[in-house]
């Protein structure tokens, strides 16, 4: 785990980066929001972040973000950016104040019966293949439709927007493409249905750029914040 000051310099290079992408594009930065991607880091992780004032940081596994929010007493915002499997929804709705994943009816339904139970309304994004990755969670963009019609329709649950990863390619443009295609899904399906869906969660360390060229409201970062993880971690399901 790298040191404290260390985070600090990479976090201005992260907005130097923020801040030449929304120059680019003709945005403003604070249009931008950053979500410290804290995973297979330990809890001083989530410390750094908010020490230097971010609001939210992302955690892609029930368990380990379950058991660092009991560690850490701050005030942050926790979000799940990892798969969800629907016998880990109760502890994720106990854990997360979002959850970015949400990309099934069945996991819809689960999670809107847990945020019930819990009196509470929480707050989701869907989470869409729109880089057609067969290696990547997410409803088909055709699919975007029958979701969000099912996802209005459910009392405990706010759709906040859409969520995408972006498939690792080594072709700039598959990453454009596929943020491009979020972007104008989330105009079709907000001017259909009428709600604003404002957050548009895509871009990582890699695509960051091209994420905000295409509009993107939440870049999760980790990789650039923090240095590298233990790989073999990486993308383990819930
Ligand atoms: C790990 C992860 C990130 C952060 O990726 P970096 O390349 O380390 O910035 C962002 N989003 C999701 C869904 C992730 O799983």
């Amino acid at each position: 785990m790298i040191d404290f000051s260390e985070f600090e310099k990479n976090l201005s290079f992260v907005r130097d980066r923020i801040s030449r992408a929304c120059v680019a594009s003709g945005r403003k930065p604070s249009e931008v929001g950053l979500l410290a991607v804290t995973k297979n880091h330990p809890v001083d992780a989530v410390d750094y972040a908010s020490r230097c004032g971010l609001t939210s940081v992302g955690e892609n596994r029930v368990q380990e973000a379950s058991d660092k929010r009991a560690a850490y007493h701050g005030a942050l915002r926790w979000e799940l950016i990892g798969h969800l499997q629907s016998n880990k929804a109760a502890l994720a709705v106990a854990t997360f104040d979002r959850i970015q994943t949400v990309d099934s009816l069945k996991l819809l339904r689960r999670l809107d019966r847990f945020a019930g139970e819990g009196g509470k309304a929480l707050p989701i994004l869907l989470q869409c293949n729109s880089g057609e990755d067969p290696n990547k969670y997410g409803f088909a963009m055709g699919e975007g439709e029958a979701v969000l019609e099912a996802a209005l329709g459910l009392e405990h649950l706010q759709v906040e927007g859409l969520m995408t990863i972006a498939p690792l390619a080594d072709d700039p443009d598959v990453a454009r493409v596929a943020f491009e295609r979020l972007r104008d899904l989330r105009d079709q399906l907000s001017e259909r249905f009428g709600v604003s869906l404002s957050e548009l969660s895509m871009g990582m360390t890699d695509d960051l750029e091209a994420a905000i060229a295409a509009g993107s409201t939440q870049i999760r970062v980790g990789t650039a914040l923090y240095g590298s993880r233990a790989l073999f971690f990486d993308g383990e399901v819930n």
